[in-house]
């Protein structure tokens, strides 16, 4: 076995993949994470004694959790359990309208023809077809690309592939382009809020973000457990393979020698020696100078922030409407949202409402006390005592009022709930603001932005939602993929490591 020493600053998604994967590969792997426990975002917050899903809830494209646990020599359905759900998502608009979006694409059309009429399930059926054409054709020249260029991605999408982007019109934005597909405008807004998924306003995104719409109708599932469960499940395989895992252990320093990452600096002063390390914080951290001056030229400077959020995890009662797992309720002016938080640099007066009601869709108590996460859009301004407490008053006022008019009694008593804001976001990925996704994907341009997994630091390698190909648990992993495909390979130039190139990027068997 090789004694090549890895450490992975953040048990993240990515770096608990990465992680996995090099101990796999006999690699010397050792995580450090400031958390108490694996998950970053993935987070459980005890609320009244019950565990709530607190990040992440809508788990999507399964087959990237497939194929990584394929290339460690087991199986995903033999490590956890998930369920398909039925339904994506139950959607209110306060000025009425109830609309079921159905994974099964002909419940879909006759929910969608029961709310809006049948012309607009059949405008539904063509957005459906040019989401599913636009994942199609990105998923390889982009997705799954080790460092995406537009050159190279013009060079790999072929006439076929060009020319389903230039019918979408890659340099609207999605906003505009869902005004062509929709007249009713609360489909407009429904398949909009895709692009908050990455962190985006619907205004400013590309086009090309309808994709997620698709990969939501690919399949969501729920975890047993807990989204929780995935991120333990990770950290269980990689420490089964050898990997070693160091909790309240935060990163001061990367440090370098002859130019080369050569270890880190633990808060306290311990050193720990590497060959190589993987990046999973926000490489906002790295190019603000928080890991010292050295490795700064390891990221650029991030563009505009992508969204923060303001959440209740709660443990109480509900009444008066019928949640499912996804709930989502809407109000009129969508666009001031997006004006509060990106331009005004606001908590939204008008913010749409995400409920995870956790019981639902497995086999959770559906009555007596739920476990939910209700989460509104927000500004990445924390860390700068911008937010005021009257302010996320407010902001909870109008919260809970929309979920009041929806129909939705909810009244938690202050035990019952935990509050998350910008600030709190901030404290836990440090040098973001609170921002949940890296950059904001604005412009068409934007998805070019973002680094790959190697680094100008040799020996240095990024992963995570900052990082090529972008936020989310599972894009967050198949970065983690890359980056340890990346390192494998630096390996492979100077001894006896030997990777294997696929269509996918590297097989990591
Ligand atoms: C409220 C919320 C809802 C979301 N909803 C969804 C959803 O429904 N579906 C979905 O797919 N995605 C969702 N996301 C996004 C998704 O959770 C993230 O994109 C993904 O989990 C990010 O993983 P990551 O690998 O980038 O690591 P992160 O989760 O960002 O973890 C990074 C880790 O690094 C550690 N760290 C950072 N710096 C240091 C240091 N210097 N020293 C030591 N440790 C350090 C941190 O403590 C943290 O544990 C949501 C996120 C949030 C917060």
């Amino acid at each position: 076995m090789s004694a090549d020493r890895v450490v992975v600053v953040g048990a993240g998604i990515a770096g608990l993949t990465s992680a996995l994967l090099l101990a796999h590969r006999g690699l010397q792997v050792t995580v450090v994470d400031a958390a108490s426990e694996p998950g970053g975002k993935i987070r459980r917050v005890m609320v009244d004694g019950a565990p709530i899903d607190s990040g992440p809830t809508v788990f999507t494209m399964k087959w990237i959790f497939d194929g990584i646990l394929d290339a460690v020599g087991t199986r995903l359905d033999r490590e956890l359990v998930t369920r398909p759900l039925p339904l994506l998502a139950r959607h209110f608009w306060d000025e009425g309208g109830e609309l079921d979006l159905f994974a099964d694409p002909a419940a879909a059309f006759d929910a969608v023809a029961r709310f809006a009429g049948l012309a607009e399930a059949e405008r539904f059926r063509a957005f459906c077809a040019q989401a599913r054409e636009v994942y199609d054709t990105l998923e390889g020249p982009f997705i799954r690309s080790t460092s995406p260029t537009m050159t190279r991605m013009v060079g790999d999408l072929g006439l076929r592939g060009l020319s389903v982007l230039s019918r979408l019109g890659p340099m609207k934005s999605l906003w505009n382009s869902l005004g062509h597909h929709f007249r009713d405008p609360r489909l407009q807004q429904l398949f909009g809020r895709y692009a908050t998924y990455c962190g985006s306003s619907p205004w400013e995104a590309p086009a090309t973000l309808m994709l997620i719409a698709q990969v939501e109708m690919d399949g969501v599932w729920s975890v047993d457990g807990g989204m929780h469960a995935l991120a333990q499940m990770m950290a269980r395989l990689a420490r089964e393979r050898g990997a070693q895992f160091r909790w309240g252990a935060r990163c001061e320093r990367i440090e370098l020698t002859g130019g080369r990452a050569s270890g880190v600096l633990l808060e306290g002063g311990e050193r720990l020696p590497a060959d190589r390390v993987v990046f999973n914080g926000d490489i906002a951290a790295l190019a603000s100078g928080l890991l010292g001056d050295p490795v700064r030229r390891a990221a650029p400077a991030v563009g505009q922030r992508s969204l923060s959020a303001l959440t209740w995890s709660i443990h109480a009662p509900t009444e008066g409407l019928a949640l499912d797992r996804h709930n989502v309720f809407f109000r009129s002016d969508y666009r001031s949202e997006f004006s509060d938080i990106f331009e005004a640099g606001r908590l939204p007066r008008r913010p749409t409402v995400y409920v995870c009601a956790q019981d639902r869709g497995q086999d959770g108590p559906q009555a007596g006390a739920q476990r939910l996460l209700c989460l509104v859009n927000a500004p990445a301004i924390g860390g700068r005592g911008l937010i005021t407490s009257e302010a996320l008053a407010e902001c909870e006022s109008t919260t809970f009022s929309l979920l009041h008019r929806c129909g939705l009694a909810l009244s938690p008593q202050p035990h019952q709930v935990v509050r998350t804001s910008p600030e709190d976001f901030d404290q836990l990925f440090p040098a973001t603001g609170g921002a949940l996704y890296g950059q904001a994907t604005h412009g068409w341009m934007s998805a070019f932005a973002r680094s790959p997994s190697t680094s100008p630091v040799p020996g240095l390698f990024l992963a995570g939602g900052s990082v090529h190909p972008g936020p989310g648990v599972p894009m967050a992993a198949m970065s983690g993929q890359l980056a340890a495909a990346a390192l494998m390979g630096s390996l492979a130039s100077t001894s006896r490591w030997r990777p294997v190139a696929t269509s996918g990027g590297m097989s990591m068997r």
